[in-house]
């Protein structure tokens, strides 16, 4: 029998994003169940590290004092502006722009997507932290997900759970007809790497504040690079680099289990990958969080 200390790295350090919402918007229904389920599971005291602008900011303080009555359980909660750190970051946020984004000429309309990136350089005096998406619903205490930094190797950065649709397989189709022995694109189940989902990200900071490699791959030249050697084309944000990472550097990624992100998004299913989507999307384990991506309802 073994008991988990309580060390002082154990901090359970929680963000989320949350911008652009009005009042009575999806968005804010969707951060209301996430903050109700993350709290109300809870074993431990959450700091809830929150990313808005400063009418969302009103919002969430809003939805987190009914959480607080709702749920009556202690837990921290701290604000930082979007664009004061888009601002901070915006080195990282030019590299990866001209890859990863739908509309590469938007400045600063997709930087929120990238954010994560660079938090190592927000977070300052944090050890780890769990980033997750507003579309999510926790089905569990969320202390069980802290416990997987427990296998985290010594170079590990990052935790993430696969992406479960085909996107990867379809955006690596040029590299995939170069190198017809590549698992890259194919399912787990197959034993292949169908990249990353980043509705859920894990941070172990302090090895990503030491890690020169990464803060070398942040570099301008370095994504060109990686996204020409695979040709590479995104338009996922943050987890189109976490895929390459996972390709390139696989120790610098801790692949979580689908049970942790269980995305629920069918968009490819009708879209060109009818025949093989399922290998993809199935998740067969207890499912710990869900993931209502592409605007998908999540069961109740
Ligand atoms: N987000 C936000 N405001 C926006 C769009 C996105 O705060 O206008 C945040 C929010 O936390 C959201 C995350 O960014 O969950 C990623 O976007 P989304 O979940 O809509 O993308 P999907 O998972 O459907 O790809
Ligand atoms: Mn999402």
């Amino acid at each position: 029998k073994t008991t988990h200390s309580i060390r002082k790295q154990d901090e359970y350090n929680v963000w989320c994003i949350f911008t652009k919402v009005a009042n009575n918007s999806p968005m804010k229904r969707k951060f209301e169940r996430f903050a109700v389920s993350l709290i109300s599971q809870s074993t431990v005291v959450i700091k809830l590290h929150l990313i808005v602008d400063d009418s969302s900011k009103t919002l969430a303080h809003e939805v987190l004092r009914s959480v607080k009555k709702l749920t009556n359980k202690t837990f921290e909660e701290f604000y930082y502006n979007v664009n004061n750190l888009a601002e901070k970051l915006q080195d990282i946020i030019s590299s990866m722009q001209p890859h990863f984004s739908s509309q590469p000429g938007s400045y600063y309309s997709d930087a929120l997507f990238f954010l994560s990136l660079g938090l190592h350089r927000i977070a300052k005096g944090q050890t780890r932290a769990i980033m997750f998406d507003a579309d999510t619903r926790i089905l569990t205490d969320i202390a069980l997900l802290f416990q997987e930094f427990e296998k985290f190797g010594s170079s590990t950065l990052f935790g993430l759970a696969p992406e479960l649709s085909p996107v990867y397989r379809h955006i690596l189709y040029t590299y995939r007809s170069k190198y017809k022995n590549t698992t890259f694109g194919d399912p787990v189940d197959k034993g292949g790497f169908p990249g990353v989902n980043s509705g859920v990200i894990m941070f172990q900071f302090d090895n990503i504040r030491k890690s020169e490699q990464y803060s070398d791959l942040l570099r301008p030249e370095s994504v060109r690079n990686l996204s020409s050697k695979y040709d590479f084309k995104g338009h996922l944000g943050d987890q189109d680099f976490y895929t390459l990472i996972g390709m390139e550097h696989p120790l610098m990624i801790h692949l979580l289990g689908c049970e942790w992100n269980r995305q629920l998004c069918t968009w490819w299913k009708n879209h060109g990958y009818q025949d093989i989507f399922d290998d993809f999307f199935r998740c067969e384990k207890q499912i710990k969080i869900f993931h209502g991506n592409c605007n998908t309802a999540i069961p109740n």
